[in-house]
């Protein structure tokens, strides 16, 4: 028996999947038998800028939009979206949030040393503030999974307990709006979600994390860095995210209006540019890193 009403709100930035993920859990609400209403709110979205869904449920919904305080759940498909929702959740409320970090290029201070204006991924004072906290590497267990897109239903996974609709409806949901393709890398992240378990998994993965989000900090290049490029995934001039920010100017829109990397020999290993690319098209490899992730 699912709960009689309830209020959700869904945040992060985009080319995370927040929009889709709403509407999951909108639809697997109304296969629950509830009335739902939905809102959303994604200004720069397919350029990395936040976006939010507010989502409620119940008999009979008049506005979908959550006051702060109100939120039954929080499910931030980012971190630092996460901390800036905590004024929505209700006192006790749990928190759904994902480490994994999307810096923007004006909180990059030293892309050498790894410094970022950037809050840091404090878990344990989140959990003293919030109380309970269900924070995972969710683009990390997507990947393992199947695919590091799927990491929204990886979160919807964690989410699918508390909100207590029937399994079919979750199921019919999932099926009914993620593209046919990646319905199994989909399935199987969410049920990876759902095999979680909390607060251990918090600890554990916490910890896991590196504390830089790009995960180094060093002063001085010592090893080229090597970049592989997922063309299927990758937007093009359409975004150009990446083009514009990496600071050695080592990527151009190419004449087929992709990405193509002019200036591999100039690359620091930043990672900036993976940071910020919605769609996990870009993967830096660096050899400093690489042991330290
Ligand atoms: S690789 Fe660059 S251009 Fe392609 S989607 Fe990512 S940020 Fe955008
Ligand atoms: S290509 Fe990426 S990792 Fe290399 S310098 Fe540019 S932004 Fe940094």
């Amino acid at each position: 028996m699912s709960a009689p009403r309830g209020g959700v709100l869904l945040v992060g930035v985009g080319g995370q999947g927040v929009v889709l993920a709403s509407a999951i859990v909108a639809d697997a609400a109304l296969r629950s038998g509830h009335d739902v209403k939905q809102s959303e709110v994604h200004g720069m979205s397919q350029r990395g800028g936040i976006v939010s869904s507010h989502l409620r449920w119940g008999p009979a919904v008049a506005s979908p939009l959550i006051e702060a305080g109100e939120a039954d759940v929080v499910v931030a498909t980012e971190w630092n979206e996460g901390l800036r929702a905590l004024p929505y959740l209700r006192p006790g409320a749990p928190l759904i949030v994902n480490l994994h970090r999307v810096v923007p290029p004006g909180a990059c201070r030293d892309r050498l040393g790894g410094r970022f204006g950037y809050p840091p991924l404090a878990v344990d004072a989140l959990a003293r503030e919030v109380g309970d906290v269900r924070a995972c590497d969710a683009v990390s267990i997507a990947r393992r999974v199947g695919s590091p897109k799927a990491l929204n239903s990886v979160l919807l996974g964690v989410l699918a307990p508390l909100l207590q609709f029937p399994d079919h409806a979750w199921r019919e949901a999932l099926a009914a709006h993620v593209p046919r393709g990646s319905l199994p890398a989909n399935a199987a992240a969410f049920d990876a979600g759902r095999a979680l378990r909390w607060p251990e998994e918090t600890w554990a993965q916490a910890g896991a994390a590196a504390p830089s989000p790009n995960g180094h900090a060093r002063r001085a290049r010592e090893a080229p860095a090597a970049l592989a490029l997922t063309e299927a995934w990758c937007k093009g001039r359409a975004c150009g995210i990446c083009v514009h920010a990496c600071p050695e100017l080592c990527l151009a829109i190419d004449a087929r209006d992709r990405v193509a990397v002019v200036r591999p020999e100039a690359c620091t290993g930043c990672r900036l540019c993976e940071l910020l690319c919605p769609d996990f098209a870009i993967a830096v490899h660096d050899p400093f890193t690489a042991a330290r992730r």
